[in-house]
């Protein structure tokens, strides 16, 4: 038999396949230039991924490089409890959903995210806060460059250092305040050892922050023949330097060891100490001043307390207390659903009407009180005086006011409240009216 010639002409073995090969080449083909097809589908996606990647890369790093370099200045709200964030973001007209209970924050990483206390189908996206970090850089940046930098009568506060970060009410340094003066020292009666411990607690850690500090002492306890002292330092003012805001907090505890009362208060003021010299973007002199013997001494009631801040005021020469604008005293910021503007009605009452309008939506609301902390004899002497407190059911002149009975959002609110009142609030004109 003779066999069939191939196309090419050389001879082939018969195969009974021949006459479907050049079908199957065909379909080959088409297999093969549909897999062409889809390799360059994938490697075109491929590429466009890895521009899209390099493109984020150099964005992303383009922003870090900036902040870095301070040339669009750290974000305010980074290092922020959730609300102070809020309230500032909100200043710049960005929106931010919160709900009450967000407090306290904590570093990860490059950029502070908001540490929430639980609760349950709540959820803020940490993506979500870094794109405000940044959306918010961008608005300082605005701000900084705005027509109104510079200007002396300005609302908004020139930040000196644009390369430094602003620093922020720290709950956890607040934390160790108040766990040093309740349960490391407790128990801090009037006149005794362990007050005077405590007093040199809180002016180590001023020293530490660069302040020089004054002890006033002794001062007479005439109810028990002993002595206490207050424990000062002042922030000279950014502007108005000539008016002096009195920040206060007693030392003193009673009954047991005073977490709340008044280790929170104590606490707050020596970390506003911190953040306020640190940013220096406050107004007027701020004056720190930790009382003695602020409580009834033991077995004794009448009219006999508040031995170290009358002692303060009593001792003003005429000038001096001409110089004092007003008088904030934060006792008892650490329990209690009730946030309160206390006054006793008698002086002036436009420090506490600033305090209402800037802490209203915050939940701060006035009561007046017959003078139960130390603004009573600053009041008294017709100074504008608040004093700054949460109350309802908490313990207090008990054992029962350990550290455990501190709501650490509380202090944080507290805290944060007074820092953006002087950092954002009290500006030169209000300081003014005072
Ligand atoms: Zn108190």
């Amino acid at each position: 038999m003779t066999e069939p010639e191939n196309q090419t002409g050389k001879n082939m073995p018969y195969s009974p396949f021949f006459e479907d090969n050049s079908s199957r080449v065909e379909s080959r083909r088409a297999i093969f230039s549909d897999q062409r097809r889809k390799a360059r589908v994938r490697r075109k996606a491929l590429v466009s991924l890895l521009i899209l990647a390099f493109l984020a890369l150099l964005i992303s790093g383009t922003i870090v490089f900036l902040l870095e370099r301070g040339a669009v200045g750290i974000p305010d709200v980074v290092g922020m409890s959730f609300s102070s964030a809020k309230r500032t973001l909100e200043e710049l007209h960005l929106k931010v959903k919160a709900s009450p209970g967000d407090e306290g924050s904590e570093r990860t990483g490059r950029f502070y995210v908001v540490k929430q206390t639980p609760s349950p189908g709540r959820k803020v996206k940490r993506g979500a806060l870094v794109i405000l970090h940044l959306l918010n850089a961008v608005a300082e940046n605005t701000k900084n460059r705005g027509p109104e930098k510079g200007k002396g009568n300005s609302s908004r506060r020139e930040n000196p250092g644009v390369s430094k970060p602003r620093q922020y009410f720290d709950i956890n340094k607040a934390v160790k305040h108040v766990t040093y003066l309740a349960s490391t020292i407790g128990y801090r009666e009037q006149g005794t050892p362990a007050e005077e411990r405590a007093a040199e607690y809180i002016a180590t850690e001023l020293r530490n922050l660069g302040y020089t500090v004054e002890f006033q002492a002794p001062i007479p306890i005439p109810a028990t023949g002993k002595v206490t002292r207050n424990v000062i330092a002042e922030l000279k003012g950014t502007q108005r330097k000539e008016r002096v805001i009195v920040v206060g907090a007693h030392i003193d505890s009673k009954g047991g060891p005073g977490a709340n009362d008044n280790a929170t208060g104590c606490a707050a003021v020596l970390e506003l100490a911190r953040v306020l010299k640190e940013n220096m973007r406050h107004v007027p002199t701020i004056r720190f001043v930790f009382f003695g013997a602020e409580e009834f001494p033991s077995g004794v009631g009448g009219d006999n307390h508040h031995f170290g801040s009358r002692y303060y005021v009593k001792t003003l020469s005429d000038s001096e207390r001409g110089k004092i604008a007003g008088m904030v005293s934060v006792d008892m910021v650490g329990a209690g659903a009730n946030f309160y503007a206390n006054s006793m009605g008698i002086s002036k009452q436009i420090l506490r009407d600033y305090f209402l309008e800037f802490g209203g939506k915050f939940g701060l609301v006035p009561r007046k009180d017959p003078g139960w902390s130390d603004h009573e004899p600053f009041e008294k002497a017709r100074i504008p005086s608040v004093w700054i407190e949460f109350t309802g059911g908490n313990p207090y002149h008990s054992p029962e006011d350990n550290i455990l009975s501190v709501n650490w959002s509380n202090v944080s609110k507290a805290g944060s409240l007074l820092q953006d009142f002087f950092e954002y609030y009290l500006t030169p004109e209000r300081v003014d009216a005072l």
